[in-house]
């Protein structure tokens, strides 16, 4: 063996597991494992967990945020807005070098596979030639998928047509689409058909930015479920947002969620921007405006968390920590229960991995040897300390360490360091 991990806990429970790794992937994973590696990590009493996965993310528009002025209402009508303006200055060694940034913050959080939507509107596709560059770069350190996305509307937009075309022609990913953003309710359905018809000639995947909306009566992921159905395509579309769900009526719901499961329809939240983007135009109460999440894995689906924005015209924060995403999305889901707040650890990586259709994703003998190593126990426990990421591996190569937070407290006959935040039985 190249290298393993001994006695680390698993996010399905298991404790005090090896992991052996020989060329890049996992070759065992059992207790107490007999071979001897090259080189061994003690990873006790510390979570051993697939990377984490952004399925839902603009690397195109991400660390721009303040160019060329900041979104003072923080709606997002006018992060729309304001992208519009920042378009025609874009260059893509500057589009470049930003997501290059974002990368280094990924890795370092063992966040290894992005799917990034990438916006054709512009003519030029700058920011598609730049994106497609950088998937390149970043090869050997992580996935990232792009998806075409017409932002301005497929149909609205002047040259969407034919821009959405040239990037899948160019090589990017997965096929998307804005329908609520088209002029009419008809158009936005229309859009859907045309775009899933695009992706099944095609053979690729469809992910739309769907129903981004408070009004109960966007109902475009209706004809995405019936879409996906006729065309064959299940298992390979996703419906991204879904906030309009949040405010339908029940009794519509009801019959909607068996459709969209029956179609295979995977979901992606993505709980940081939807609870500051949705309810705007409420007075009090304000809804939440996240879609039905655990209704939705109740019922069988693929369910997701995604970033969304980072430091954009559309949201200030963000910081590549998928942990703050599970954790935002655990409380505006209310998903508080055990079996839950596990749940919401799954939808940023095991989720968010089928999400993406990644191949080799997990910890079983012949996945790839990407393993991120927390300083937690368990999946509930690095939500609730975004906890550090010792090790980040990549192909069986460490490519990220950080050391061990440790409490300061340094009294007589007490240990001098913990763990951080640890309760004392966990220790
Ligand atoms: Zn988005």
């Amino acid at each position: 063996m190249d290298l393993i991990l001994r006695g680390g806990n698993l996010p399905d429970g298991r404790t005090g597991m090896d992991i052996g790794i020989a060329d890049g992937r996992i070759a065992a994973v059992e207790a107490q494992l007999a071979a001897k590696g090259r080189r061994e990590i003690n990873v006790a009493g510390r979570l051993v967990s697939p990377p984490f996965v952004d399925a839902h993310f603009h690397m195109d528009a991400t660390l721009s945020y303040g160019l060329p002025r900041i979104n003072r209402s923080g709606t997002l009508l006018e992060g729309i807005a304001l992208w519009g303006e920042l378009k025609p200055h874009l260059t893509a060694e500057a589009i470049v070098e930003r997501a290059l940034s974002y990368c280094d913050w990924a890795v370092a959080r063992g966040l290894l596979a992005i799917r990034s939507h990438v916006d054709i509107c512009d003519d030029r596709l700058l920011a598609v030639e730049a994106l497609l560059a950088v998937r390149e770069k970043v090869r050997d350190h992580l996935d990232l998928q792009l998806v075409a996305f017409p932002q301005d509307g497929y149909f609205r937009s002047p040259n969407a047509v034919d821009n959405l075309a040239r990037a899948l022609d160019m090589g990017v990913d997965v096929v998307g689409g804005i329908p609520h953003f088209e002029r009419t309710m008809a158009d936005g359905a229309a859009s859907v058909s045309a775009l899933c018809e695009i992706a099944a000639a095609r053979g690729l995947r469809v992910d739309m930015h769907c129903d981004e909306t408070d009004d109960p009566l966007s109902r475009h992921v209706e004809t995405l479920a019936a879409e996906t159905r006729r065309l064959g395509l299940q298992g390979r579309v996703t419906g991204s947002h879904l906030t309009s769900m949040h405010s339908m009526d029940n009794y519509y719901v009801s019959k909607l969620i068996p459709l969209m499961a029956e179609a295979g329809l995977s979901v992606v939240a993505n709980p940081l921007v939807n609870i500051v983007i949705q309810g705007r135009h409420d007075t009090y109460p304000k809804r939440r405006g996240m879609t039905r999440v655990p209704e939705l894995m109740a019922a069988g689906l693929t369910v997701a968390f995604g970033q969304d924005c980072c430091m954009d015209p559309w949201y200030p924060l963000g910081s590549a920590e998928m942990l703050d995403v599970a954790h935002m999305g655990l409380h505006v889901a209310m998903m508080t229960g055990s079996d839950a707040m596990r749940a919401c650890f799954d939808a940023v990586t095991t989720n968010a991995a089928r999400v993406m259709g990644l191949e080799g994703y997990g910890i079983a003998p012949g996945c790839h040897a990407d393993l991120v190593v927390l300083q937690a126990a368990n999946p509930v426990e690095a939500i609730r300390l975004r906890a550090t990421r010792l090790h980040v591996l990549r192909r069986g190569r460490i490519i990220a360490h950080t050391p061990p937070t440790a409490a300061k407290l340094d009294l007589p006959g007490r240990p001098k360091a913990i763990d951080f935040l640890r309760a004392p039985d966990d220790a």
